[in-house]
């Protein structure tokens, strides 16, 4: 028995990249949209800081590129990576049919924030905080709303589409009865932070050494800093103890040795089970899973918030009409499916390919390698090769626009 009910045209739940994007470029269109999303703010543990030029291209076509870029930001026109002696840039973005030539690295809570600000701006959108959807609503087959649980008690909103953008452990999905279709990932990531000094170096970087792969991301006065390490070692790295585990990170990444004392203890390390999986089928009458719902990623490349909200914006384009008509079918479902799929796939298949091949045997060589692998060596010697990746992280396989029409007053 719900103590609360409502109904919507579009209910999404969860309120990350995907959803928060989905919801309002729906409301933008003039559909009615209601976002749950189980936390009380977006200021959440590290997610991931990236906004790709695709998706700073997006909100150039929205209007919104100089007011978001007003937030604080680094950018970074180039992706580089140690290896041993070598320092190698292995993606040059400055070449970019885009406006914006570069990856911002800005907090993910901020570009939430952005998204929830402008988006309140259309009558139609309803972000509800607090509220973690527990379950699906079924008649005849058919999904027409969830249940949530709130502070104020149960919830039940109906609605002629739901929307899974709950993220990797969807509930959702797993309640919908989903087939998920798991790709595997030989690593882990342990993400921790230590101050930032201005005589450091500026851009973001990948170490390889000895044995151990870095991943070193600025945040103005702080390093979010991620190890990279086989899948299920972090058990026998607590028990080698946080002074050896200090002691790696001052060896990779010698100019932060005078501030490793950071690291109190593990509770400042955080474990990312690194999972790759994939839906078989997207949708099931009345009901779409989109962004890591839909597949989760690698961080390889560092891609998921970006095809989460090219997700969107695909599902958006496709289903704004049908839901402005109050009739979405699973065809129109099946469209989405059909538009995003092969990206995700491709993506997917190329992050498999350099986890096994690349970062796997890096982990398991514990001696300094003097050879660059051929990746890296290709990259080095024919700069022109660095617009390959660079198109591939910054742009992704087929970039979406902003098709959805624009109802109501313009924030
Ligand atoms: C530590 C870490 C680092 C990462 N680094 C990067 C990076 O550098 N670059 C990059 O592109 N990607 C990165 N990622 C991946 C990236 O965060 C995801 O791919 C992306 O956020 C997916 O967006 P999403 O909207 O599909 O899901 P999510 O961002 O997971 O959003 C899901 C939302 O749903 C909410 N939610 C969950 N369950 C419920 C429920 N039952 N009811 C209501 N709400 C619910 C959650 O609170 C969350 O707000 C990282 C991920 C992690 C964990």
């Amino acid at each position: 028995m719900a103590d609360e009910a409502r109904t919507t045209q579009c209910c999404i739940a969860g309120g990350g990249p995907a959803g928060m994007m989905l919801g309002l470029l729906l409301a933008r269109a003039g559909v009615d949209v209601t976002v749950l999303e189980k936390h009380p703010d977006f200021l959440r543990d590290f997610r991931g800081d990236t906004i790709h030029p695709s998706t700073l291209e997006l909100m150039h076509e929205l209007g919104w590129l100089e007011e978001l870029l007003a937030l604080p930001h680094q950018k970074s026109p180039k992706l580089r990576f140690q290896n041993g002696s070598h320092d190698v840039v292995v993606a040059d973005f400055s070449h970019l049919p885009t406006h914006a030539r570069y990856i911002a690295f800005m907090p993910q809570w901020d570009l939430l924030d952005f998204l929830a600000r402008k988006a309140s701006a259309y009558p139609g959108f309803h972000l509800r905080r607090r509220a973690e959807v527990t379950d699906v609503l079924r008649e005849k087959g058919c999904v027409t709303g969830v249940r949530a649980k709130t502070p104020e008690g149960v919830l039940e909103v109906r609605a002629s589409l739901v929307v899974a953008a709950d993220g990797r452990t969807s509930a959702v999905r797993q309640r919908a009865g989903f087939e998920v279709e798991a790709l595997g990932a030989p690593m882990d990531v342990l993400w921790f932070r230590v101050a930032r000094k201005a005589t450091d170096p500026v851009d973001p970087m990948g170490r390889f050494e000895q044995g151990q792969i870095f991943i070193l991301i600025n945040r103005g006065d702080e390093w979010q800093c991620g190890r990279v390490i086989a899948k299920g070692s972090f058990d026998a790295l607590r028990e080698a103890g946080l002074s050896c585990f200090r002691e790696d990170v001052a060896r990779v990444a010698p100019f932060l040795a005078d501030r490793t004392h950071e690291i109190r203890g593990w509770d400042d390390v955080k474990l990312l089970t690194v999972r790759v999986d994939r839906l078989r089928t997207w949708y099931q009458p009345g009901l779409l899973c989109i962004g890591d719902a839909a597949h989760a990623m690698s961080p390889v490349g560092g891609v998921g918030i970006n095809l989460a909200v090219q997700d969107a914006v695909a599902a958006a384009n496709l289903l704004a009409g049908p839901l402005l008509a109050r009739h979405v079918t699973p065809r129109d479902l099946r469209r989405v499916q059909e538009r995003r799929e092969w990206p995700t796939r491709l993506t997917q298949r190329a992050q498999v390919l350099i986890q096994n091949r690349v970062l796997s045997p890096a982990l398991r060589r514990p001696a300094p390698s003097r050879r660059l692998p051929l990746p890296l060596w290709l990259v080095q010697h024919a700069p022109v090769l660095r617009r390959i990746p660079a198109r591939l992280v910054g742009m992704g396989l087929r970039p979406e626009h902003i098709r959805t029409p624009v109802a109501g007053a313009s924030p």
